[in-house]
C-alpha cells in the first residue's frame, strides 16, 4: 500500500473579479486544504514544491472576467493563481521527470502544486547561479527580451532603440542586448532611482523619469533628434502615442506589452496611429509562448554573459506567500526595482 503523506497547503486565492489597480485586499492566503505527496498511481503527472514566483505583469488581465476579445483563461476566483515559478519535483509519475530536478514553468500560487502537463515545464540544469534567475533572466522574461529583440526587431549596429518600462525584467535586458549590439539606447523609467540604476548598472546611453515630462513627444525628440529606429513597446497608452510621430521611416515597434493599459476598464486610443502609414513602420505584436523552442540557444548566448559580467540583472524579492499580493501590487505601483520575485524557498 502506497505511504500517506499529506501535508497542508498554503494557497493565494483571487477572492474576486478585479476592477482597476490590483489591491492586497483583493487577494487573500488560505491555509485550508491538504495535499498527498505521492501522487496517484494512475497519475502522469507531477507533484512539485515551489521556490519562487514570478510576479508577472500579465497576471493582472487574468484577474479580471474573461471578454470576446480574452485568449488567455481567467483566474477563477476562490482558486489559487497561476503563473511561472521555480519548483523542485516531489514525486513523478512522467517519464522524463524525476524526484528532486529542479524545473521553471507554469505552476499555482501555493505551497504544493500537481501539474499534470509536466510537457511544458523546462528543467534547469545550472546550479552556479541564484534559482530566481530562472523567474527572470534566465526563464520567461529573458527568453522574451530576446527574442523581442533579436528576431522581432532585427536591429543593426548604430541604430537608436528606446525602451519604455526600462529598469524592469524585461526592459533591463532589452538594453543591455541593444548595447551589446552597438545600437544607442534611451530608456523611460517612473522614478530617478531607476533613471541612475539604467545609466549606471545596465549602461543605457540615456534615460528620464516619464512621469516628470509635461510632454513625451517633446522629451523624445530631446533624445533622438534624428527620430527612432526600434522601439520596444512594453507600456502602451500616451508613450505609444508619442513615440509613433518620433519614429524613422521604415523604424520597427515590437509590441511585447501595454501594462498601463492593464488596470484600466476601457483601453485608451491612440491618435497618431497613421504614422504606421507615413513612415512605413512595421509594428509587431508578439508572445514569448511562440519562442519557446529558441531556449536551449538562448541559455547558450546568456549565461557565459552572465558569468563574465557582460550583463547583469536586478531581482526585487520578497518573502513568504503572504507577501504574494503585496509583490503584483507594486509591479502595478511602479515599486518593483527589477523582477519582481516571490520567494516560498524558506517555507
Ligand atoms: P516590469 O517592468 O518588471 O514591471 C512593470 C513596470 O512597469 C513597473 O515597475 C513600472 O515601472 C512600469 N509601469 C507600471 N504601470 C505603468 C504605467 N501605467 N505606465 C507606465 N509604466 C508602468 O515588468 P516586466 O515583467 O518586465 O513586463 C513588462 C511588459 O512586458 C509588460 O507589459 C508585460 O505584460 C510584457 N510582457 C510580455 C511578454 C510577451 O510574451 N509578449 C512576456 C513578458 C512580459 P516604472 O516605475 O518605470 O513606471
Amino acid at each position: 500500500m502506497a505511504e500517506i503523506m499529506e501535508v497542508r497547503n498554503k494557497k493565494l486565492i483571487l477572492k474576486d473579479y478585479v476592477s482597476g489597480f490590483p489591491k492586497e485586499s483583493d487577494m487573500d492566503v488560505i491555509s485550508s486544504g491538504t495535499i498527498n505527496l505521492k501522487l496517484p498511481e494512475d497519475s502522469k503527472g507531477v507533484l512539485v514544491k515551489n521556490l519562487f514566483l514570478a510576479a508577472d505583469p500579465h497576471l493582472r488581465p487574468l484577474m479580471k472576467k474573461a471578454d470576446n476579445f480574452s485568449v488567455l483563461q481567467s483566474f477563477t476566483p476562490g482558486s489559487p493563481l497561476h503563473g511561472y515559478g521555480v519548483a523542485r519535483i516531489v514525486d513523478s509519475k512522467h517519464q522524463d521527470f524525476k524526484e528532486g530536478e529542479l524545473v521553471w514553468g507554469i505552476t499555482g500560487w501555493e505551497e504544493y502544486t500537481i501539474i499534470t502537463s509536466p510537457e511544458t515545464l523546462f528543467k534547469i540544469h545550472h546550479d552556479d547561479v541564484p534559482l530566481s534567475y530562472y523567474t527572470g533572466i534566465l526563464g520567461m522574461p529573458g527568453l522574451t527580451a530576446y527574442a523581442g529583440f533579436f528576431h522581432v526587431c532585427a536591429p543593426k549596429r548604430g541604430e537608436r532603440v528606446f525602451i519604455s518600462a526600462a529598469a524592469g525584467a524585461v526592459g533591463q535586458l532589452v538594453g543591455q542586448f541593444a548595447k551589446l549590439s552597438g545600437c544607442y539606447v534611451v530608456g523611460s523609467v517612473g522614478t530617478q532611482a531607476k533613471v541612475d540604476l539604467v545609466k549606471n548598472k545596465f549602461g543605457f546611453d540615456d534615460a528620464f523619469n516619464y512621469k516628470e515630462e509635461p510632454d513625451l513627444d517633446a522629451a523624445l525628440k530631446r533624445y533622438f533628434p534624428e527620430g527612432i529606429d526600434i522601439y520596444f513597446e512594453l507600456v502602451g497608452g500616451k508613450m505609444l502615442d508619442a513615440v509613433l510621430l518620433n519614429m524613422k521611416v521604415h523604424g520597427r515597434i515590437a509590441v511585447c506589452g501595454m501594462i498601463s493599459q492593464y488596470t484600466l476598464d476601457n483601453h485608451e486610443g491612440i491618435t497618431n496611429i497613421m504614422s504606421l502609414v507615413y513612415k512605413r513602420i512595421r509594428m509587431q505584436g508578439y508572445n514569448v509562448v511562440d519562442y519557446y523552442d529558441l531556449y536551449h540557444k538562448y541559455v547558450e548566448f546568456i549565461l557565459p554573459c552572465i558569468r563574465e559580467g557582460k550583463i547583469s540583472c536586478v531581482e526585487d524579492i520578497v518573502e513568504g506567500l503572504e507577501s504574494g499580493a503585496l509583490a503584483l501590487v507594486r509591479v502595478f505601483r511602479g515599486l518593483n526595482i527589477g523582477k519582481q520575485v516571490v520567494s516560498l524557498a524558506k517555507e
